[in-house]
């Protein structure tokens, strides 16, 4: 698009040393102690060189930083907890504008609500919410960024109960890409609040977000059966029980089905280490004794090699999958995810024949029950596609030796081919490998309206694509 917003790769000295001197915030260059440490990104498939990582301390940075951004023609970078597959919170050559250290909670415990910094992580609102018996439905391992994985939805334990992330929000500030700051809500700038529940990064650089909390726990109950993964016959077996047992779930408990090999880690007994197992896993938020009574079925389809299913505090499971899960340069990943309205038996057969074929141990398939409360907001509401489908498949495809890339990333492919038919191909937008995003996939993730009404907003607050390396939304090219 000729209007859009040039990209300039030789940034003078000058420049930068400005930029520096005006942050409050520190900034990092090739060269500078902390560089390698500020670039990195959760996904070790991800090794980019930005030209600047301005590590933001508060909205002025941020101001500066999109100012500079901009006067220089640079490629800019937004990151909230850089946990996005795709490596979207970096980039070569360019400015990443990090959000990291903006990541105050401040809870109004009185209102239930709470102020979020646009870096902070999952842990940071679980640590202050759970202080006063509240949560925010955010996501299941506390190192998530809470930017990018609201403003693309945000699947939790609590989905069923309260909904996706972004349903929960109450306001945004933002700084758009002409570097004004404002606030989105239903009250001001609604149409940028509709864009931002679902739309991504593609709208301007949230520095603060407002959410309502809901008593949680703190107690709550965890279905966690391990069942060996032992042929097809008998995975398919247990997964047609938990699609039929859940068909009627309360909005009290929210489920994902697991294929996963337990790893090498003391969490575990050594001699379980490299076992396939398939896991029933579910949250029940409601009184302990009824979460009890509810899972129990689930734990009696077989003899589990281990049963971690219990009453645990709410934030200790928020962070019970994290030390599989943090950031580990050596794990590689490529991601992707397809929204079903039904999951018949010769779906499920599919899916476990591919658990039984996976390209790494470390590999994890996971589909996710829906519907509930996240089902019963209008669509129209948000910009957020898909809410009206019952499961979710998330092929979290994983491995090591960089030799292997090819091959993981074309069995991913594959797979995820094989899978769609029968679907509309509508995808989770946050779970997506590096160079999966185009028009297509987009249009059948949103559906056209909503796609066109995304384009819309898109054009009125970001007509030069400043915001382009995101679930990328392009604006309409400029008339005469
Ligand atoms: C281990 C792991 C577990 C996960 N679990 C869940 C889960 O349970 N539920 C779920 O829904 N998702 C989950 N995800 C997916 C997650 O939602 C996405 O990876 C999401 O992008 C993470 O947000 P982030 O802020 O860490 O990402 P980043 O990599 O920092 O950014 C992602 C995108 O958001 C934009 N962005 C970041 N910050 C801002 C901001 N402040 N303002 C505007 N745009 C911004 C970036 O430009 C980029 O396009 C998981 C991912 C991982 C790696």
């Amino acid at each position: 698009m000729s209007e859009a917003h040039t990209i300039n790769t030789a940034i003078s000295d000058e420049a930068v040393a400005a930029l520096a001197t005006g942050m409050r915030g520190a900034c990092f260059t090739p060269g500078d102690a902390g560089y390698d440490d500020a670039r990195i990104v959760w996904n070790g498939s991800i090794d980019k060189h930005p030209a600047i990582v301005a590590r933001c301390s508060g909205v002025a940075d941020v101001i500066d930083a999109v100012n500079f951004a901009r006067a220089n023609g640079v490629l800019v970078a937004v990151r909230g907890g850089g946990h996005n597959v795709a490596g979207n919170a970096v980039c070569d050559g360019g400015i990443v504008i990090d959000l990291g250290a903006m990541n105050a909670i401040r809870v109004d415990v009185a209102a239930r609500r709470v102020r979020a910094g646009g870096g902070a992580t999952i842990g940071d609102v679980d640590r202050e919410t759970q202080a006063f018996g509240l949560a925010v439905p955010l996501g299941i391992v506390s190192g998530t960024g809470i930017a990018g994985l609201t403003l693309c939805g945000g699947h939790s334990w609590l989905n069923r109960k309260h909904g996706f992330a972004c349903d929960n929000l109450v306001s945004v500030d933002m700084v758009t890409a002409d570097g004004q700051y404002l606030t989105a809500s239903e009250a001001q700038n609604a149409d940028l609040f509709w864009a931002v529940r679902g739309g991504g990064g593609n709208f301007g650089i949230v520095t603060s977000f407002e959410f309502e909390a809901h008593p949680t726990g703190p107690e709550v109950t965890f279905c966690g059966p391990f069942y060996p993964l032992k042929d097809a016959r008998d995975a398919a077996r247990i997964f047609r029980y938990w699609r039929d047992f859940v068909a009627d779930a309360p909005d009290e408990y929210t489920a994902n089905f697991l294929f996963w090999t337990i790893p090498a880690h003391e969490n575990f007994p050594a001699e379980l280490h490299g076992r396939p197992v398939v896991i029933p896993a579910g949250m029940h938020c409601g009184p302990v004794a009824e979460g009890a009574q509810y899972i129990q079925p689930l734990r009696e389809l077989g003899e589990p090699l281990l049963d971690i299913s219990g009453t645990l505090p709410y934030s200790a499971l928020q962070q019970a999958f994290d030390p599989y899960f943090t950031i580990k340069r050596e794990r590689r990943n490529h991601w992707k995810s397809l929204y079903h309205d039904t999951l018949d038996d010769d779906a499920i057969d599919r899916i476990v024949a591919r658990a039984l074929d996976r390209p790494h141990p470390t590999s994890l398939l996971a589909i996710r029950h829906m519907g509930g409360a996240a089902a019963r907001v209008p669509a129209e509401t948000t910009a957020l596609g898909g809410r009206e489908a019952n499961f979710m498949l998330s092929i979290d495809t994983s491995w090591t030796d960089p030799a292997d890339s090819d091959r993981a990333i074309a069995w991913t492919r594959d797979f995820w081919d094989e899978m769609r038919q029968g679907t509309g191909g509508g995808i989770y937008l946050n779970f997506l490998g590096d160079g999966e995003d185009n028009e297509a996939m987009l249009r059948a993730s949103y559906g056209d309206a909503t796609f066109e009404r995304l384009v819309a907003v898109k054009t009125k607050y970001d007509p030069e694509n400043f915001f382009r390396l995101n679930q990328n939304i392009q604006p309409m090219p400029r008339t005469g």
